[in-house]
């Protein structure tokens, strides 16, 4: 077994391929958009994946790049502060932790791997397990076989649909949804966060690095079932 597909390429598929590539494998990267997405908020690494980041030899990368929020409010609805936390209590975050923005994690990780094929605006289509490997369709019409197919593409993985029945899986929906949005920073904060919460809403404001932009995510709990994709929830 050495040809291997991975199919995404965020968080999970370079890192995938960083080490099937570094135990000898050889690893092939495709994802759909037409370059990396950069989007998104920041992200937290935590426990385990601060170990996995040093073996990767990128965690000064990572601290380098990290946020630099040095407050933490909760407002009421007139903005008048009701709590401060320390921004690494209100993240949860112990010891090693840190956290970045998503897109500059991706970057790093992608940076690590200058050696592994990696074709944007490429999808799977088909997968049809054979003996020997799996066949692999792709949204161009090639057609290639590979030993391994690994899906890295995420929470609605179509790698998941295409190799499993529905009925193999459950997926939950947690009725939680979230859009977030670059804006210019109307508040006029300076690496701060304000949050905001009322019936079952919650409003995450964010300044960091950019002073003239900002950050907001809009959290909101829903049981229609067509909420959940990024464009509907915007
Ligand atoms: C644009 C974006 C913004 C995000 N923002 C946040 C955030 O702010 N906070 C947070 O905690 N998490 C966020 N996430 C989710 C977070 O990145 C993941 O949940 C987590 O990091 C796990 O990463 P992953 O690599 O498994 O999957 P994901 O990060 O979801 O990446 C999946 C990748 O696969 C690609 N892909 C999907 N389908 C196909 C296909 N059929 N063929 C080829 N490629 C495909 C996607 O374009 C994407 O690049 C975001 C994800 C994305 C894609």
């Amino acid at each position: 077994m050495n040809k291997i597909l991975v199919v995404g390429a965020s968080i999970a598929g370079p890192v995938v391929c960083y080490w099937l590539k570094k135990i000898g494998f050889k690893p092939t990267l495709i994802e759909k958009n037409d370059q990396i997405r950069k989007g998104g908020y920041a992200v937290d690494i935590l426990g385990i994946a601060i170990e996995v980041v040093k073996k990767m030899g990128v965690l000064e990368a990572i601290a380098a790049q990290r946020t630099s929020i040095q407050r933490s409010r909760h407002v009421d609805a007139l903005g008048y502060t009701l709590r401060e936390d320390e921004p690494e209590t209100a993240g949860f975050r112990l010891g090693e932790d840190v956290e970045m923005s998503r897109g500059d994690l991706v970057q790093i990780f992608m940076d690590l791997i200058p050696d592994v094929p990696c074709h944007f605006a490429q999808s799977i289509v088909e997968l049809d397990q054979q003996q020997d490997g799996v066949v692999v369709t792709f949204a161009d019409g090639s057609i290639e076989c590979y030993d391994l197919v690994i899906g890295a593409d995420g929470l609605h993985s179509k790698t998941r649909r295409l190799a499993f029945l529905d009925s193999d899986y459950t997926k939950v929906d947690l009725g939680a949804c979230i859009g977030v949005a670059n804006i210019p920073n109307v508040l006029n904060i300076d690496h701060e966060e304000v949050l905001f919460e009322a019936h079952n809403k919650s409003i995450h404001y964010v300044s960091d690095r950019d002073p003239n932009m900002a950050q907001v995510g809009f959290m909101f709990r829903s049981d229609k079932h067509s909420i959940g994709h990024a464009e509907a929830q915007k």
